[in-house]
């Protein structure tokens, strides 16, 4: 079925340095073979070595780039088959000529997230490895990358494993005890599976736990800045956007009339909604009435309310406190550099301590205490546990969801004293589920699914 050799642009279409073109199947060197001429024939070349060399026209010999060629032989290469990356001038003309020509040799474009499927079908990575993949393309902050790279490593899979094998210990000791159906040796499997089931439960309860940072830390807290007139919000905005590596990213093609622009505060990403409406129109009190501010507060996790702290507290802004009551909000009291006027005591009767953050953004003061607050709040205080396994993706958690219920199941099953053939079905259906992560047990049309979410030549 695999038998097909594919070849794709890896690289971003359009100018740049270079372009590489991907070529992998079992036919791969032979095919490229006489389109390359180099000081050795490609066929002869080792694996693992790189070639300078032109990209010839198989009929006439005339060249069409110059190129260098990368052979890796299977299985050790990214997709498990042999591989050949032809590194070349990176326009859309060179690309196309060389493109062109492989393509005539029965080569045939690949399909979004073809290699990195074939690197599933090989047994190189599995689902929530490739899976990863994608994520480490889209990861929008630092962090989110590190938990993306550390789950390509297969951090979650080895969770999935050991929670896998403990069903495996559960269903042959059932297995083996499913043929004395004495009374004494029903209760006591009746027992382990109590016992087990609870173990892998907590297991499973454990990775459910860090899925809500893990989605925090792959999406960014969705975060609206709203204050008064002139107490330093776009000085806020500005100041997260040049301190904070911030990738400006306008995703067209959304559906929601949005803006979305993501910045880090050290290593918590926040989706900032809107900011473009709201630094437009600047003052969202002035204009609360302007749908789009008001939808950015509808819509965010997190409100940021600034504060002059050289100023009164303003009739707006106490009737924007008594609003955000109950939502994640965090006073920003600005200007600390100059006198403060505010009444404590005030904000104190609408926020915790916690969350009320002195700074100075004209003395680049108090961005750390922000960033305190936000995992305070997110967190619990302890983003910085050091273990980078989060589950983030919806697929993951919901059949962890799943799994835990079957041996809720099984559990429930347990104490009811229900024969253990029936008990057993439960605990396969949990395998099964937890396998379906690492697409163990996954339907094609999943698989293609998922694949189709990869862009070209990955
Ligand atoms: P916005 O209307 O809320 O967006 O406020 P701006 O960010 O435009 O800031 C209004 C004015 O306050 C500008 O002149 C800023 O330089 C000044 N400003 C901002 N932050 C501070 C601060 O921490 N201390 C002082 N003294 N001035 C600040
Ligand atoms: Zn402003």
């Amino acid at each position: 079925m695999l038998s097909d050799t594919i070849a794709a642009v890896s690289t971003a279409l359009g100018e740049g340095g270079i372009a590489i073109i991907r070529v992998s199947g079992p036919q791969a060197i032979t095919q490229v073979t006489p389109l390359f001429r180099s000081r050795i024939s490609l066929a002869d070349a080792e694996s693992h070595t790189v070639h300078y060399g032109h990209i010839i026209s198989p009929v006439d010999g005339e060249k069409m780039e110059e190129v260098l060629v990368t052979v890796m032989k299977g299985p050790r290469s990214f997709t498990t088959e042999d591989v050949v990356e032809i590194s070349a001038h990176g326009g859309i003309i060179s690309v196309r000529r060389v493109m062109d020509l492989l393509l005539q040799q029965e080569i045939r474009l690949a399909e979004p997230g073809e290699f990195t499927k074939r690197a599933f079908l090989g047994g190189r990575i599995d689902l929530s490895q490739a899976e990863a993949v994608i994520d480490l393309i889209r990861s929008k902050s630092d962090r989110a990358f590190s938990v993306a790279l550390k789950q390509v490593s297969g951090s979650l899979s080895e969770q999935i494993h050991i929670l896998r094998h403990s069903l495996i210990e559960m269903l042959a000791h059932i297995e083996v005890n499913i043929d004395y159906p004495e009374h004494d040796v029903e209760s006591v499997t009746a027992e382990f599976i109590k016992d087990k089931s609870t173990e892998v439960m907590e297991g499973i309860n454990k990775l459910l736990k860090t899925s809500n940072e893990g989605k925090i830390l792959r999406e960014g807290i969705t975060t609206a800045i709203i204050g008064r007139p002139n107490v330093g919000k776009s000085s806020l905005l500005n100041a997260l956007a040049r301190d904070n590596k911030a990738i400006v990213t306008d995703i067209p093609g959304t559906t929601r009339d949005v803006i979305e622009e993501y910045v880090t505060i050290n290593n918590i990403p926040l989706k900032l909604l809107d900011t473009a409406g709201i630094r437009d129109t600047m003052d969202v009190v002035e204009k609360i009435g302007v749908e789009r501010s008001r939808a950015a507060v509808v819509d965010a996790d997190l409100i940021l309310l600034v504060l002059n702290s050289n100023d009164e507290l303003h009739a707006d802004e106490l009737a924007l406190m008594e609003q955000f009551k109950g939502r994640q909000c965090i006073c920003l009291m600005n200007k600390m550099d100059l006198p403060s006027k505010v009444d404590k005591e005030t904000l104190l009767s609408f926020f915790e301590e916690s969350s009320i953050v002195p700074m100075s953004i004209l003395e680049e003061k108090g961005l750390d205490k922000l960033e305190e607050a936000i995992s305070t709040l997110f967190f619990g205080g302890k983003l910085e546990s050091g273990d980078l396994t989060y589950v983030s993706n919806v697929r993951h958690i919901a059949l962890l969801k799943k799994a835990y219920r079957s041996l809720m199941d099984a559990y429930e099953a347990a104490e009811l004293h229900v024969p253990i053939d029936l008990i057993q079905i439960d605990v396969r259906l949990a395998w099964e589920q937890l396998g379906e992560i690492i697409g163990d047990t996954a339907a094609d049309s999943l698989l293609d699914q998922i694949f189709s979410q990869f862009c070209l030549g990955k």
